[in-house]
């Protein structure tokens, strides 16, 4: 006896993308609608865990993180044929509150080195990958998205 019908149908292909953001709840719609209709990526690969990018560019000493993502997403990118990641950071992520104990907005730059370093990560372990940087804002009730370049090392 199941309990709910989903009205979703079921899409067998894949599209090969993954989004990898903060598992923070109250951001999820929004992720999902910018990828959908920004990055038009139907049925992405959703990797959301507290600070998204950040566990890819978490400092030395905890490595732990790093090679739990990096198997995660070898399987992935072997199984599921992952072959664009779009990174995501978001205003007032409470991972870089509680790391850092800064406020919000002093909390950017810190925010915007990782993104970089995390899509280094990608690009060493994954070369020809896409990988995609963003910045996702909040001014009151309004969500925004702004798109960084990757800088080089
Ligand atoms: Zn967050």
């Amino acid at each position: 006896m199941s309990v709910f019908t989903s009205t979703e149908p079921w899409h067998p292909e894949r599209i090969g993308a993954l989004a990898l953001y903060c598992s923070d709840g109250r951001w999820g719609e929004a992720f999902d609608e910018f990828c959908h209709k920004h990055l038009q990526i139907p049925r992405y690969d959703r990797w959301a865990v507290p600070g998204g990018p950040a566990w890819l560019a978490t400092p030395a000493g905890s490595g732990g993180f790093v090679q739990a993502a990096r198997a995660q997403l070898d399987f992935l990118v072997r199984i599921h044929e992952v072959e664009r990641v779009v990174l995501i950071t978001h205003f007032g992520c409470a991972e870089y509150g509680n790391r850092l104990q800064r406020p919000p907005l002093e909390c950017i730059p810190a925010q915007l080195d990782e993104l970089n370093k995390a899509a280094h990560v990608l690009q060493d372990w994954y070369p020809g990958m896409r990988v995609e940087t963003f910045l996702a804002m909040r001014q009151g009730r309004a969500l925004s998205f702004h798109e960084l370049s990757i800088l080089g090392q």
